[in-house]
């Protein structure tokens, strides 16, 4: 695994069909690893079996495989990794940072769903297992938004590592995929800035490196929100050639003459990539021309 010098991902939660937010995301992870002559691989991140749907996942590969982006390894479907995070889990908690957690929703409503203390929990009780605050600071270098410096991230939220239900959270699988699947690169939304500074604070309790990190500015509409399932983004068309190139166009990959085909839009979009043309920012409006894809 430690070999190869690039492995990178693309990790959707099928919580809906993939959208062209989405596409701009996988898109980025999967021209930055072939620039680097890097791996590129295909995660599904299932944990939440309340929000997750198998036919979403089906879904979802077959519409990447539609635009040519095929995973370099068998794709990791994280509900069939339990056992995993359940070590993990364990060894986090033999290190005396995690606490049971029996609040409610009802109970945190002050705190705006946060949860800044320990509780007087028990695990007699149903629980959630809680990482503890922390007062690091963690800093890293992205590669698109520069420095990103987290002071206070960790020090007035608990965050949830396994729910009261028994799934695990994001948090904790994606770390720990990362890791065992020896990830080298993150290429992702911007939207995910904010997960980071728990999952540093992760990979320090674990002993582990960190991969370098390169958020993407994240497409938005009129009113500055995420395109994404939940304000009813479309489902994109399977190997549609235009909506490819207009993808790539957030990527500021720009055509001198128009592709005959999906292979050659990516063989090309793959040698013009440079992060460095996204420098510092944050997001992109959707153009209007694109509203409809
Ligand atoms: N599964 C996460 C999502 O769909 C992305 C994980 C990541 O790239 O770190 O938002």
């Amino acid at each position: 695994n430690r070999l190869v010098a690039y492995r990178g991902r693309f990790a959707p939660s099928p919580t809906g069909p993939l959208h062209f937010g989405s596409l701009v995301s996988a898109l980025a992870s999967y021209l930055d690893a072939k620039k680097y002559q890097g791996e590129w691989i295909v995660r599904l991140e299932d944990v939440d079996g309340t929000r997750c749907k198998a036919q979403y996942a089906e879904q979802i590969l077959a519409t990447l495989h539609s635009y040519e982006l095929v995973s370099d390894s068998p794709v990791r479907i994280q509900s069939q990794h339990t056992n995993d995070y359940e070590n993990f889990l364990h060894t986090l908690r033999s290190q005396g940072v995690l606490f049971p957690c029996n609040c409610t929703r009802q109970s945190l409503a002050d705190y705006q769903g946060q949860h800044p203390h320990q509780c007087n929990s028990t695990i007699e009780q149903p629980h959630s297992w809680r990482l503890q605050t922390s007062s690091h600071h963690y800093r890293c270098q992205d590669a698109v938004q520069g420095t990103l410096s987290f002071c206070h991230a960790l020090a007035e939220n608990s965050p949830v590592l396994k729910r009261k239900d028994g799934y695990f959270s994001y948090q904790l699988a994606v770390v720990v995929d990362d890791h065992l699947q020896g990830i080298t690169h993150l290429v992702r939304g911007a939207d995910l800035i904010d997960t980071t500074a728990q999952q540093l604070h992760l990979y320090a309790l674990f002993g582990w490196t960190a991969p370098y990190l390169c958020h993407i500015p994240l497409i938005v509409d009129r009113d500055g929100n995420k395109i994404s399932k939940q304000n009813h983004a479309k489902a994109i068309q399977n190997g549609h050639l235009p909506t490819l190139i207009r993808a790539l166009h957030y990527l500021h990959i720009r055509f001198d003459k128009t592709p005959d085909s999906i292979k050659s839009a990516l063989t090309f979009a793959v040698q013009q990539w440079s992060p460095e043309s996204l420098k510092g920012t944050l997001t992109i409006p959707l153009e209007e021309q694109d509203q409809h894809l």
